[in-house]
């Protein structure tokens, strides 16, 4: 069943690349696992998937000690500076950089560990109050501070749009992250790559990647709605 489900996401996302004029192959799907036992993600790695989103620091590391090794970790959720700690080293990339002072700690455990992490910053498009995320205005000054930081590597851009019912209204968002990453590569910062943008869930990532996605991050329409309340 979980497999099916893989099968229509991976069909509508090629079908959107032939829309779009791309490649699919300049896609990456995120099977986004929070809240899900282990035995579904096992389910889902039997079809051929290593590429995994979570949320929360805690359920992340459970995961990873329980799963197989050749597993590429995405972290997605708001991260706290003081659990980074835990997941340097242990994850692929951290799509979830939301400040200076974030940044700052990654770079600093990732000097401690010796290894690189690779990070996305997190930009706010829609501007929506509840949400974390740089304003596409006050992510210019910080990021070259960011770049500068040791021992990481800036990939790129992620957003998450808000929840509409027509995924079309978030095409306006798609669309702005892309050029606001266009920008920032026109600028030749040192250490700065811009050829990730991580955008697009279950609701809206046909539409993402019309616009430009290189990453989307589906979980309800792989692994069916998220129960919080167990
Ligand atoms: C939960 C979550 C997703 C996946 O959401 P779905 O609507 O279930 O596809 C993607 N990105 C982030 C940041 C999330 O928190």
């Amino acid at each position: 069943m979980l497999a099916e489900n893989i099968k229509t996401v991976e069909k509508n996302i090629k079908e959107a690349c032939a829309r779009a004029n791309r490649s699919a192959a300049d896609v990456t799907l995120i099977a986004v696992s929070k809240t899900k036992p282990v035995d579904m993600l096992c389910e889902v790695y039997d079809t051929g998937m290593r590429e995994f989103g979570e949320n929360y620091v805690q359920e992340l590391v459970e995961k990873i000690d329980r799963l197989p090794k050749d597993i590429h970790w995405h972290m997605i959720g708001h991260l706290q500076r003081n659990k980074v700690k835990y997941i340097v080293g242990n994850v692929t990339i951290i799509h979830s950089v939301d400040s200076l002072r974030l940044a700052e700690e990654i770079s600093k455990e990732s000097v401690k560990k010796d290894v690189c992490t690779e990070i996305l910053i997190e930009v706010n498009v829609a501007g929506e109050e509840n949400k974390f995320g740089f304003t596409p205005e006050n992510v210019f000054p910080e990021l070259e501070k960011m770049a500068a930081l040791p021992n990481v590597k800036i990939r790129g851009l992620m957003t998450s749009a808000p929840f509409v019912e027509n995924p079309e209204e978030n095409r306006k968002y798609f669309r702005q992250l892309k050029q606001l990453s266009v920008d920032i590569n026109a600028k030749n910062i040192d250490n700065i790559y811009m050829d990730t943008l991580s955008m697009g869930m279950t609701n809206d990532y046909v539409v993402a990647v019309e616009e430009g996605a290189t990453m989307v991050r589906v979980g309800t329409a792989i692994f069916g709605a998220r129960n919080y309340n167990k």
